[in-house]
């Protein structure tokens, strides 16, 4: 059971398609275990559609359909290759870097994105809690496998936390599992350890 979705405004900027790609693929994350949020996103991309055909229309070249038709018959590109089959399918062709130890039973491996925002996975040993951090931004982590907890309650497999600025209690790892997550963010700068790490992996 899903239990922690993103906010309605994170889900209508996927839906219009200007979240940073690192927090798309985290929010592809949840979306790819959640059915309640898949249902929401269809009615949000429904709207949007709407508004694009209530919008004036534009005067198009006269070779457009010509265009259009010749780009139609040539091959789509074939789609990059699988190299993570262990994650769900948002991240299963995403570039992963090396792991890098960020603290006491606490590794971190940065994920290829463009755009403002960076992301990665988060591997956190039981009883350890991931990096403590400020927010000067969005941020979005979903737990992969086995859970943790913080001030926002219990996050299981699928589960996705969107913290507030409030947020200042350590996320714990709970149970006797390490916890998997990826976790993205626009402007969270880390402290301690992996502040130093995002510090030398430039992101
Ligand atoms: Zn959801």
């Amino acid at each position: 059971m899903i239990a922690h979705h993103p906010s309605e405004a994170t889900l209508a900027a996927y839906a219009a398609g200007t979240l940073p790609e690192a927090l798309a693929l985290v929010a592809a994350t949840h979306l790819s275990h959640c059915a309640t949020c898949r249902k929401t996103l269809s009615t949000l991309e429904a709207t949007g559609g709407a508004l694009l055909e209530d919008l004036p229309p534009v005067p198009l070249s006269i070779d457009a359909l010509d265009r259009l038709l010749g780009r139609m018959d040539q091959p789509a590109p074939p789609p990059p290759p699988i190299l993570n089959p262990e994650l769900p399918a948002p991240l299963n062709r995403v570039a992963l870097g090396r792991w890098w130890p960020v603290g006491p039973g606490v590794r971190y491996r940065p994920m290829q994105s463009s755009g403002a925002a960076w992301g990665g996975l988060v591997l956190a040993q039981p009883g350890r809690s991931l990096p403590r951090h400020g927010h000067a931004g969005r941020e979005l982590t979903c737990v992969l496998s086995c859970a943790f907890a913080d001030q926002d309650g219990t996050f299981a497999a699928g589960d996705l936390s969107e913290p507030g600025d409030n947020h200042d209690q350590p996320p714990a790892v709970i149970g006797v599992q390490p916890c998997l997550c990826v976790i993205a963010s626009e402007g969270m700068r880390l402290r301690g350890l992996l502040g130093f790490a995002q510090r030398i992996i430039g992101r």
